[in-house]
């Protein structure tokens, strides 16, 4: 490609709404273009990367058995409405109606188009298992667009759907996807880590996030310092603690104090002269409509999926000031356990301890030396806080460490949540209707590319990985006007083309300092200067753009050393193993 023929805006100023250095230099380098919030337009330069990571997608699919299919974006209410969907998916869901006042919206995910797809053509065990993919347009009304293709309202997203005939069978799918990602973010040049996530929405019995370590990214990590667990810290837990054992010889005799004003754990602890451990939060949720209360030490937070998951809710939501009011007699603040009108939950941070802190259930008073047994009941003791880094490691008790990354692909082994709901079923071998077991695979496309940069730049620009850089080779022929140096340009050109090499010959009339500054911005991974110094002396430059390593070698071999190294970077990273 000539640059003076592409279609490559390149921008010196920042951009003003760009908080992300990926975002930055996505509008920089000429690669997107924002239409609107969250929607963005991808330019030539941007879409050779994508094309890249899909290209890499698809034959990682299709290598461990998935077969591609392209499903509608526009998908109809009643699908959602018979996996229950349409009443939880809340306002991400994009609804609309056609002319003939028929409900549908426009598919962020695609787990029932899919599943109405195989019910209908999957009829015995013979048929299964059976992964099908696609690559297509998603469509999410983010609450908050940002980070450009980051968090966008409309994105590309691979997505895979496995059916099986049995746990065994949906287990052996999962683990395929995953060493598939694996090779995926591998042969992309992340560095990245699989960590155990929440279900979420779309909900299930396990799931992994695959996160590229970077320090903007959205999502906190938890992981240990010396085995292999790692997890969202939605999902990361805290070790079970020993059995209840408490001594009722240590009770103390319960106090009820005239606390006036006195609300948050900060101003309870001041008032009584105690720590934040000898107080016990007691927050009010509302879970699918019903009230519940959690007890909490007051130095831990609750972890609300935690919550919703051990409740196997489907929504989980702080508690209005009404709800409260009608669960304690009181207003915010004065919550506790005694007396109250809501099932009680306790966070094992509470387990054995005595003579605690809470709330009176009565405005502007506390009681002191509350305990279990004697003056309030819990339903359950369970895992419902937030980890924090001075938690040891559920697996092998070793401290974890803390760390933040960018969710780019997501498997979930979703058991029969679809297929029971929309009555996937087949014939098994011993002739009985089964459901379908289903596992589903997501990738995000742009989010994958930007999630690159993010890891691989410096102050001048990206640092593409050879495996999805828009080009491999830049040729900067220094001075076009010069017809010795112009011809050098074009044979160079051609001969690396021929040797299936993606070349980007910058021919344009600018200034040498220009040309290197767009060079170094577009991140291309091997410069190759043609300067008259050098060129009087038969040589080339070569500039490897991530290590800003210099060689200078003869023209004659320039064709064979600059394919040799392309060739070799891209073996590396498609080596399995790397
Ligand atoms: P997040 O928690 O970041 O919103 P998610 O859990 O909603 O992600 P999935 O439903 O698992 O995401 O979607 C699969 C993949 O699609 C994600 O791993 C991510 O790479 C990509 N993705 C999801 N939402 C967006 C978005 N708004 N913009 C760009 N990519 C996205
Ligand atoms: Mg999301």
């Amino acid at each position: 490609m000539r640059y003076s023929e592409m279609f490559l805006p390149t921008v010196r100023e920042v951009p003003s709404d760009a908080e992300v250095i990926s975002h930055q230099l996505m509008i920089r380098a000429g690669m997107i273009r924002k239409l609107t919030t969250g929607i963005y337009s991808v330019l030539p330069l941007g879409y050779r990367t994508v094309k890249k990571v899909e290209q890499i997608i698809r034959e990682e699919m299709d290598g461990a058995g998935a077969q591609e299919v392209y499903l509608p974006a526009v998908q109809p209410a009643e699908l959602w409405e018979e996996s229950g969907r349409w009443k939880f998916y809340g306002k991400e869901l994009l609804r609309f109606k056609d002319r003939h006042n028929r409900e549908c919206c426009i598919g962020p995910t695609h787990e029932e188009v899919i599943t109405d797809l195989v019910r209908n053509e999957v009829k015995t065990y013979r048929q299964l298992p059976r992964n099908l993919y696609q690559i297509q347009t998603k469509f999410r009304d983010e609450v908050r667009p940002r980070f450009g293709v980051m968090r966008c309202r409309e994105f590309d997203m691979k997505d895979a759907y496995s059916f099986d005939a049995d746990e065994k069978g949906a287990d052996l799918s999962y683990e395929k996807m995953f060493k598939a990602y694996t090779r995926i973010f591998s042969r992309v040049g992340l560095n990245f880590r699989p960590v155990e996530a929440d279900s979420g929405n779309i909900g299930g019995a396990y799931s992994h996030e695959f996160m590229v370590l970077a320090d903007t990214g959205e999502d906190a990590l938890a992981f240990c310092s010396a085995c292999e667990y790692a997890a969202n810290l939605e999902k990361a837990e805290i070790a079970k603690p020993a059995a209840l054992q408490i001594d009722p010889s240590q009770f103390k005799a319960l106090e009820t104090i005239h606390t006036p004003n006195v609300r948050t754990i900060e101003e309870v602890s001041a008032f009584l002269g105690v720590t934040p451990q000898d107080i016990v939060k007691t927050l009010i949720f509302v879970a699918d409509g019903k009230a519940v209360a959690v007890l909490i030490r007051g130095d831990e937070e609750v972890n609300e999926a935690k919550l919703r998951n051990f409740l196997g809710a489907d929504a989980v939501e702080l508690a209005t000031d009404d709800i409260v009011l009608a669960a304690t007699n009181s207003p915010k603040g004065f919550a506790g356990a005694i007396g109250i009108k809501a099932d009680v939950y306790a966070d094992y941070s509470l387990m054995n301890r005595v003579n605690v802190v809470m709330g009176a259930n009565r405005e502007d008073y506390h009681v002191k030396n509350a305990n279990l047994g004697r003056d309030y009941g819990v339903k359950a003791f369970a895992d419902l806080r937030i980890v924090k880094e001075s938690d040891s490691c559920p697996r092998c008790g070793k401290p974890v460490r803390f760390a933040r990354g960018i969710e780019v692909g997501h498997v979930f082994k979703l058991g029969t949540k679809y297929s029971k709901a929309m009555k996937a079923t087949f014939l098994d071998r011993d002739g009985k209707e089964k459901f379908m077991i289903m596992g589903c695979y997501g990738i995000g496309v742009g989010r994958t590319v930007a999630a690159a940069i993010e890891q691989q730049h410096d102050a001048q620009g990206i640092l593409w990985p050879m495996s999805i850089a828009p080009f491999h080779v830049i040729i900067i022929p220094v001075n076009v006007k010069d017809e010795n140096i112009a011809k050098a340009g074009e044979e160079l050109y051609r001969e690396l083309e021929e040797a299936g090499l993606e070349v980007l010959l910058d021919d344009r009339d600018e200034r040498a300092g220009v040309k290197f500054n767009d060079a170094d911005l577009i991140g291309i991974p091997v410069r190759v200067t043609i300067g008259p110094k050098s060129l009087a002396a038969g040589n080339l430059e070569i500039r490897m753009r991530k290590t800003g390593e210099m060689k200078t070698i003869p023209v004659k071999e320039a064709r064979a050393f600059i394919k040799d190294l392309v060739k070799g970077e891209l073996k590396s990273l498609n080596d399995p193993n790397h």
